[in-house]
């Protein structure tokens, strides 16, 4: 960020304020989620607009060290008090809040004092995997799946809809509250697919259209951040962690992909199975080998690994497989005129990931499973639980990590992904996860749910 750039962006921020004010803006929350998953927040009037725009608004480096529940993690390239950054929000994805009345939204970029891009600000990671991907020939569109849990209570969680699962029953229990958001995020440009009620007492999910991958992370805080402040609203609270209740089904945060290259959408149309391309194929095997260590991102608390058991739509297998939801990795090819329908899931991702470190790691992985020309194993077309431990073994089908200590070796281990996250971001996440390991280790899993609840 240069002189040049500053009077580009106060500029653009001049139109942006006056736009804004228009709305009935009077302040603009700017946003960066933290390496344990929690959305992190400074706040201008609309008279400093300009000048945050130019200058950045200041945060201490501090953040990057820390977990969850606040405490710090004083690690080597993060957590300590001294120095600090400024926080550009990215004006061109501002965003009048519908459910905050008076407030607008905009994710935000770190840059250090220097103005250079902090080489730990996870926004930059995604759009630096997005360029990697670029120069190999493809663009990527990624989607989450936003799955909550809605209490009428805090802390103690008592489902807001007692309806059968999926039932239209729940429909109608918060028929309101559900119009409401609707009403809010296409306010807010945000294009929904699907609303509906989930399996467990209480949850919901909501599912978006694909987009740049550094838009649909920006595009899941957004969304997070909208059914958050509406359910308050309504007096009621929504979870987003991954076990709200210590049994049960969990919230997911699956993670759809598909890559377009000269010839479009690579996920149909090929001679491999299911209609994959080659490359699709090895990009989809460079996620598979990397599953485990991927959890250490993309499931990256210990209420994580409550969720991430055998039968529970997580797929807690190390496999792929055509529209399995018991595989870690769920082939998806739509109906067959819809190109854009043709994608691979990540179903293993849950939502106290931050979703820029999990784009930008998908996209790691998959790029050196093309660059290295991975070959995938045979898919799995059942529950692979179902299958006798000795056949499983001897088909190779392996169960993932059951905790975040093991996931974060994988992690550490992992060539690709320490390398596309760079040495400094990579340490420490390794060091938050070790951290966040050693918090929980002799809790029971009602305490790691219950200390998770309110956090994501
Ligand atoms: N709630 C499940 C999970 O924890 C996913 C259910 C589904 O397949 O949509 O991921
Ligand atoms: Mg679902």
């Amino acid at each position: 960020m240069d002189d040049h750039d500053r009077e580009q962006q106060a500029e653009l921020a001049r139109g942006v304020r006056e736009e804004l004010q228009r709305h009935g803006v009077v302040g603009l929350a700017t946003t960066w989620v933290d390496n344990s998953g929690i959305t992190r927040v400074k706040a201008v009037p609309l008279a400093r607009l300009e000048h945050a725009a130019a200058w950045g608004i200041g945060a201490s480096p501090v953040f990057d060290g820390f977990l969850a529940d606040d405490s710090i993690v004083a690690g080597r390239f993060a957590g300590s008090p001294v120095g600090d950054l400024r926080l550009h929000p990215d004006l061109s994805r501002v965003v009048p809040l519908a459910a905050l009345p008076g407030w607008a939204w905009s994710p935000a970029v770190r840059y250090r004092q220097d103005g250079a891009v902090h080489p730990q600000d996870q926004r930059s990671v995604a759009m630096r995997a997005v360029d990697q991907l670029r120069q190999a020939g493809y663009t990527a569109r990624m989607a989450f799946e936003i799955e909550w849990a809605l209490s009428t209570s805090a802390p103690d969680f008592v489902p807001a809809a007692h309806g059968p699962a999926y039932g239209f029953t729940r429909l109608a229990e918060r028929s309101d509250y559900l119009r409401e958001l609707l009403v809010a995020l296409e306010a807010q440009g945000v294009a929904v697919d699907q609303i509906h009620p989930e399996y467990a007492p209480g949850q919901y999910e909501l599912s978006v259209a694909a987009e740049d991958p550094v838009a649909a992370a920006d595009t899941l805080v957004l969304v997070r951040e909208t059914i958050r402040a509406l359910s308050l609203r309504c007096g009621l609270h929504a979870s987003f962690s991954p076990k709200v209740d210590a049994s049960g089904v969990g919230n997911g945060g699956h993670v759809h992909v598909s890559l377009s290259g000269e010839d479009g959408n690579i996920f149909r149309g090929g001679s491999g199975r299911y209609g994959l391309t080659e490359p699709a194929e090895s990009f989809t095997a460079g996620i598979l080998e990397r599953v485990p260590a991927l959890l250490a991102v993309g499931a990256p608390s210990a209420a994580s690994y409550l969720r991430l058991i055998p039968s529970h739509w997580a797929g807690a297998f190390q496999v792929w497989g055509l529209e399995n939801r018991e595989a870690a990795l769920r082939i998806v090819t739509g109906s067959s005129g819809a190109t854009d329908a043709a994608n691979l899931e990540v179903k293993v991702f849950d939502l106290s990931a931050n979703p820029y470190l999990t784009v930008a790691a998908v996209l790691f992985a998959g790029l050196a499973g093309m660059t290295q020309g991975t070959k995938l194993p045979e898919p799995v077309d059942v529950d692979p639980a179902s299958i006798a431990e000795d056949e499983r073994a001897a088909r190779g089908i392996r169960p993932l990590p059951q905790t975040l200590a093991e996931s974060a070796a994988a992690f550490e281990a992992d060539d690709a992904l320490t390398t596309g996250l760079g040495v400094e971001l990579a340490t420490t996440l390794v060091e938050l996860r070790q951290a966040e390991a050693a918090r929980f280790a002799d809790s029971s899993a009602e305490q790691i749910a219950a200390a998770a609840r309110w956090k994501y």
